[in-house]
């Protein structure tokens, strides 16, 4: 891998433009510097360089912002708007997401590190999607005439309905795994459903967010009805989350700091939903196709470098296949060729800081001194930016940390089992409980293990697969709540009952 200097020189005319400048937040439609006149800088995880300086929130702008979002959300121009008004704008928006889809790409393949051309596939179109799959809902979401048993009288006879209505002021908090589609996944609905929000983006992956913010401007939202401050989390992050005037909290991120917001939110009692952290099995069953389950393993971790909620870092293989299965895996990381991400045929791409590189480089040492054996990888490449080699541990343990906790990197930890009797046992030994495949041809096994399975989503013979109408979320500490699908609406909306006496 060649040492990169400047990956600034690989971007495009207009994402050249963006980061050109110290970027501003958005509050009440305004492009605004922060109160404290503070500013941060995003990296470069290709090179540790510099991109550009960002302005950064804290309790005062966060208030600002959480004052016009109430504003605009008492206003007439967004309450009253016509579902059919609400659904035109937000198809809006997501046109213009994909008129100007090649310059988000590169944006979120500088700030985060990933692959351009995999940003453009995955994380841009499925925020399109998003956003259109959402903008059906407005004209949908409806409340019931209620069958009440309540006695008639001659003077007086009751009915009864429920409105859904919307939460009010929401407080989102992304991280920087795939920071424009989290935007998509937590604006789409909160907007479907007539909320207002005020967003904070990780502060390692801002510059999407902000982008997203222009197009929100451009497309004709109210002003105040969508809010973007950017700033570290037990600064901006906490105080949105005391904020008074804010109706809920939907937090993504790691499960430690999920459960700080919890508690923290609980004082003002406001909803909350959680999308945490996972270590999710992938487990191969005897009769496995295993030209389709050693890719699938293969790439369940590696995606985006091992930084998804829901990758595949275990990997379950019944003895007898375990040499054929591991030297295959083994095979199939080994060969991908690292780099920026900015050079598309680059499918290995930098961790996004040199917090998450240093934190993943020392699991893989506790591997080693735990007993793993490292099959392939284990080392860094390069000596700038944040690359670390697919990493392969062989013979891992349950007992193992390296099993137990989640790294959020290209590290898999390969494990065998002799008995189908301790698979559910094997896939449930976890504090998490995001996300599982199965890979298998028979349909009885299929039939026997998914529901024994504690995990939000199960996928059979793939892993990583997401699509908007299928709800996403946690079973134990992986959270609580889902995203996207119908379910997304609970998250959203309060059902108000009324009840007329005439
Ligand atoms: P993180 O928890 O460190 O940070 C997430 C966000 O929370 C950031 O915006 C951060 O600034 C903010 N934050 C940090 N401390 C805060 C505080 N005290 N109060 C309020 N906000 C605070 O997570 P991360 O390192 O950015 O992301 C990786 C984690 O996210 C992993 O654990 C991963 O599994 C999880 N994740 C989960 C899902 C899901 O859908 N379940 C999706 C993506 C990522």
């Amino acid at each position: 891998m060649d040492a990169v200097t400047d990956s600034k020189s690989a971007l495009g005319e207009k994402a050249g433009k963006f980061i050109s400048g110290t970027k501003q937040m958005l509050i009440d439609g305004k492009w605004v510097s922060a109160v404290s006149g503070k500013t941060f800088t995003t990296i470069d995880p290709a090179t540790g360089k510099v991109i550009t300086d960002i302005c950064e929130g804290d309790k005062e702008d966060i208030n600002q912002a959480v004052l016009a979002a109430r504003r605009a959300f008492e206003d007439d121009a967004w309450r009253d708007m016509t579902p059919s008004a609400r659904e035109r704008l937000i198809h809006r928006l997501a046109d213009l997401i994909e008129e100007n889809a090649d310059e988000l790409a590169e944006l979120e393949s500088i700030d985060n590190g990933k692959n351009k051309a995999i940003a453009r596939m995955v994380d841009i179109n499925v925020a399109i999607e998003t956003f259109r799959y959402m903008a059906g809902w407005p004209s949908k979401i409806a409340g019931d005439v209620l069958p009440l048993s309540t006695p008639k009288t001659p003077e007086a006879q009751f009915f009864g309905y429920t409105l859904r209505e919307p939460v009010g002021v929401v407080g989102q908090i992304i991280p920087w795994n795939f920071p424009l589609l989290m935007c998509a996944w937590k604006m789409a609905p909160a907007l479907a459903c007539g909320n207002t929000i005020v967003l904070k983006p990780a502060e390692e992956t801002p510059l999407t967010a902000l982008r997203l913010g222009e197009l929100i401007c451009e497309a004709g939202f109210p002003d105040g009805v969508v809010n973007i401050v950017p700033g570290y989390g037990h600064t901006a992050g906490a105080a949105l989350t005391a904020h008074p005037e804010v109706d809920k909290i939907a937090f993504t991120g790691s499960t430690e700091v999920g459960k700080i917001i919890a508690r923290e939110a609980a004082d003002s009692m406001k909803k909350v939903s959680m999308e945490l952290g996972g270590k999710s099995p992938a487990i191969i069953l005897p009769d496995a196709d295993l030209s389709v389950a050693i890719p699938g393993a293969a790439s369940a971790i590696m995606f985006n470098q091992g930084q998804v909620c829901c990758a595949g870092s275990r990997l379950y293989v019944p003895d007898n296949l375990y040499d054929e299965v591991i030297n295959g895996v083994a095979e199939a990381v080994s060969s991908m060729s690292i780099g920026p991400g900015l050079d598309a045929n680059n499918m290995v791409n930098p961790l996004v800081s040199e917090t998450q590189f240093q934190r993943v480089m020392g699991y893989i040492d506790i591997g080693r001194e735990e007993g793993a054996e490292v099959i392939t990888g284990g080392k860094r490449r390069g000596d700038s930016g944040y690359f670390v080699e697919p990493t392969i541990l062989g013979n891992t343990t349950q007992d193992m940390k390296v099993v137990q906790e989640e790294i959020f990197g290209p590290v898999l930890c390969v494990q065998r089992y002799s008995d189908m009797s301790e698979i559910t046992r094997l896939a449930n030994d976890s504090i998490y409980g995001l996300g599982a495949s199965l890979w298998t041809r028979d349909v009885g096994n299929i039939m026997r293990f998914v529901p024994k399975i504690k995990a939000g989503t199960v996928w059979v013979n793939c892993h990583n697969i997401l699509d908007v109408a299928m709800p996403f979320g946690g079973f134990k500490q992986s959270g609580y709540g889902r995203e996207l699908g119908k379910d997304v609406l609970e998250l959203y909306t309060q059902t108000k009952s009324v009840c007329i006496m005439a």
